[in-house]
């Protein structure tokens, strides 16, 4: 069994990636902060409450359990709020990243999985978007997970670390017993928000710009189950741990939803009524973002297996209405389903 420390385990997708390892050859060590993930998410995955902004936390993570690999998700991860914070994003996601790898030095860890995004790609000419295409994020968050991913290029030339970047499209859904899910506060993404209407919290779906130049007028994305996203971990520390080159690969299935379809979907899937309205477009968004996955596929041997638009929503629907997530949901005053 190798021993994988796994920061921001607490969170929406290190956790679904902590349970993907334990059906393996893995025993994962979950640090995290608690800042924005959950303890109960961790389940009964060792668990460290620590700060990457600590060194003596991280010592204290890595000290005596030898670990073999590192999979790094905590970070702050708010779009809109790094344009208006960028500070709190360049200084902590960039720090809290070169004090791992100086620890993963320390301690002679080699190998590392990183959490990145394809908004690294910003507003790309065209799509499906595959690896080549060039780096040029439009908001900080953006460009925090492409500098990383530079300092990752340095730190192999400078001292042999091996790492694998994924660039994931976008995250939904939730494990399929409803053990634990996407719950963030507050809510900015589409499909959860969604659900909280149909939940019955109130207000209206907004729907930001009807006018971009896609067939029904709403913006395209490549929705990819948290749960294959989980599974393209497990599938990078294999190819880390084979001895294959460091590399970068985008997650996605290759295949696009408009707000529209996916607001149809929720409507169908859980029977309720969920009003909606069209608001001015949201700053920052590109019209169409989807994944050319073939690079995985072919080099990683990952696909997604779990993402259909249907998947996706009928498991964070049963989330949504399952026992932590009402009590998650409780805590903040969101509770009705
Ligand atoms: N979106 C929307 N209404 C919302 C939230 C999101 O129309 O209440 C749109 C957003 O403009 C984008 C898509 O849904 O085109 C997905 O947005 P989300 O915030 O879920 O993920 P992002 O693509 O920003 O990472």
């Amino acid at each position: 069994m190798s021993r994988v420390l796994v920061t921001g385990g607490a969170g929406y997708i290190g956790s679904h990636t902590l349970r993907a390892l334990q059906g393996r050859d893995y025993t994962p060590f979950c640090l995290d902060n608690l800042s924005t993930g959950y303890r109960e998410f961790a389940g009964d995955t060792a668990f460290l409450a620590g700060d990457l902004a600590r060194q003596s936390d991280i010592d204290e993570a890595f000290r005596n359990r030898d670990i073999s690999a590192v999979i790094h998700f905590a970070s702050h991860a708010l779009v809109e709020e790094s344009c208006r914070n960028p500070h709190k994003y360049y200084s902590d996601n960039i720090s809290n990243a070169l004090r791992l790898l100086e620890g993963m030095l320390r301690y002679g860890v080699t190998r590392i999985v990183f959490s990145s995004s394809c908004a690294t790609y910003g507003m790309p000419a065209r799509v499906p978007i595959d690896e080549s295409f060039p780096l040029d994020p439009v908001n900080p968050y953006g460009t925090t997970k492409m500098v990383i991913e530079r300092m990752l290029r340095d730190y192999e030339n400078a001292h042999g670390l091996r790492w694998i970047a994924l660039r994931y499209f976008n995250a939904a859904g939730a494990a399929h017993d409803a053990g634990i899910g996407e719950w963030h506060n507050p809510e900015t993404h589409l499909i959860p928000r969604l659900l909280n209407i149909a939940c019955g919290m109130g207000g209206c779906a907004e729907i930001y710009g009807e006018d971009y130049p896609t067939p029904d007028g709403t913006c395209i994305r490549d929705y990819i189950h948290v749960m294959d996203l989980a599974l393209a971990h497990v599938a990078a520390l294999e190819h880390l741990f084979a001895g294959r080159p460091s590399d970068v690969f985008n997650l996605g299935t290759g295949q696009g939803a408009s707000v529209r379809q996916v607001l149809d979907r929720a409507r169908e899937v859980t029977g309720r009524r969920i009003p909606a309205a069209v608001m001015p477009r949201r700053p920052g968004d590109p019209p169409e973002l989807v994944a050319n996955p073939e690079k995985a596929r072919v080099v990683l041997g990952w696909e997604a297996q779990h993402s259909s638009l249907e998947e996706i929503v009928e498991t964070a629907w049963r989330w949504r209405r399952g026992g932590l997530c009402q009590a998650l949901a409780a805590r903040s005053g969101a509770s009705r389903g």
